[in-house]
């Protein structure tokens, strides 16, 4: 007997068929004596809608009132399939993220989990009853409903996990696995066996959505095995049962990984933007004035690029935000020009992010020299680079995203088993 947590996305309990297509994929670990808690996102579409409805309401909206809304969609999910449960002869009940208590820190909207009492769902395993869990949502210290960001369910999922202790967290979602790169964009992509904690971290924070940041930093911290599977298949086919090796992609460490490549997948954000401030009076403080300001308005910083000055007086600051974030970064800066000084004031919107990922480039020189090489074959400007030790991110034009994407898939071989 084992304990697994079972996480369930928004295509996957899109509706009533869906829901029910859950519930028989939970049917299968109750019948083989496995407790089990369930996670669920809100039906597809739902969250957007929910956001929407709160701009609409108002552009500057309270936070804790957004939480409350949006909040929403996972409270109407956990109480369907608990009942799709029960109507199959499951013992299973519904937990809003208030109940159990899942306790979060105080930033509405974007709140990490601080702690969760899992002993209420454990004493209720025992009673042999499921636990389904409205994912996404706990409560904060002003006593309100917290959402953890979007794909936020990842995170509920895990962090429950590491909390009873499961044996397993299973991430169900509309493709069977982690892929070399997202296979809307690549039909080529294929399938990852495991990926090591490190390069999904990676993957997840420089676009692949598949699983939210802050569930690989805590399946990571928390040694949580975590296997990225469908929902999308026979619930009773060959193998869905299996403990130790279900289908799907596993999140370990890298010593589990015998045969480690260099490049392991093609990661892609878009709607960046990037902002130029030209002319800058080139000394110490600089930065500081330019980036404390943009952190203290919750701006999201990416890469940063600055020249050497000709003549060391003046010099020139390149850095990316999301788009989403440039008319107030740029309002920021204004207000700061003062105390920054620069001349000129410049940015570009609709830019894309795209990085290539890999463990193994740690050991390998010239991995960067053949992306550039083959970016310049397809005649792609790059704009702007970074790097760390396993991974190059580049920053490119808007409508040149899904050829650099493949281009770059196919010139490290991933598109070859
Ligand atoms: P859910 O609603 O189940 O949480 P998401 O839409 O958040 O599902 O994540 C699954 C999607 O992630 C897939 O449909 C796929 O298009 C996208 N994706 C992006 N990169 C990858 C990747 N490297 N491997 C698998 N899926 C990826
Ligand atoms: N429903 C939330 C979202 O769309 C959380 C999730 O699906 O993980 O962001
Ligand atoms: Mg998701």
């Amino acid at each position: 007997m084992a304990r697994i947590v079972m996480k369930f996305g928004g295509t996957s309990v899109a509706d009533m068929d869906r829901i029910r297509n859950v519930a028989r994929h939970v049917k299968r670990e109750v019948d083989a004596g496995h407790e089990v808690a369930v996670v669920v996102s809100a039906m597809s579409g739902k969250t957007n809608e929910l956001v929407s409805w709160t701009r609409d309401a108002s552009p500057m909206h309270d936070a804790r009132e957004y939480d409350a809304v949006v909040a929403s969609g996972e409270q109407v999910t956990s109480g369907l399939l608990a009942i799709a449960l029960q109507h199959i002869g499951i013992n299973a009940r519904s937990w809003q993220g208030w109940q159990i208590p899942i306790r979060t820190d105080n930033a509405h909207g974007a709140a990490r989990i601080l702690e969760i009492d899992g002993s209420d769902l454990i004493r209720r395993f025992g009673e042999g009853q499921v636990a389904v869990i409205a994912g996404f949502q706990g409560l904060g210290p002003d006593n309100r409903i917290a959402t953890l960001g979007r794909g936020g369910s990842d995170t509920s999922a895990v962090a429950i996990a590491a909390a009873v202790k499961a044996d397993r967290c299973d991430i169900y979602t509309d493709v069977d696995g982690v892929y070399t790169t997202d296979p809307r964009i690549e039909p080529k992509a294929r399938r990852l066996k495991k990926v090591a904690f490190e390069e999904m971290l990676e993957m997840a924070s420089l676009g692949a959505k598949v699983l939210q940041v802050r569930s690989v930093e805590l399946a990571m911290v928390h040694k949580v095995r975590t296997f990225v599977r469908s929902s999308f298949v026979d619930p009773d086919a060959p193998g869905m049962g299996d403990l130790l090796n279900p289908p799907g992609t596993l999140i370990c460490d890298e010593e589990e990984i015998v045969e480690q490549e260099v490049v392991t997948g093609i990661a892609y954000a878009k709607d960046e933007a990037q902002i130029s401030l030209r002319r800058l009076a080139d000394r110490p403080g600089v930065s500081a004035a330019i980036f404390g300001p943009l952190a203290e308005a919750h701006i999201n910083v990416d890469m940063i690029v600055q020249n050497i000055s000709e003549d060391g007086s003046k010099t020139d600051m390149t850095f990316t935000v999301p788009s989403t974030d440039v008319d107030k970064a740029l309002k920021v800066l204004s207000d700061a020009r003062d105390k920054i000084g620069f001349d000129v004031i410049q940015n570009e919107s609709g830019l894309v992010k795209v990085s290539v990922i890999g463990i193994g480039m740690r050991s390998h020189a010239g991995v960067a020299a053949s992306a550039f090489r083959a970016l310049a074959e397809k005649g792609i400007n790059i704009k702007a680079i970074t790097t760390s030790e396993i991974k190059i991110s580049i920053l490119i034009d808007g409508p040149y995203a899904e050829l650099a994407v493949r281009t770059l898939h196919s010139v490290y071989g991933l598109d070859k088993s």
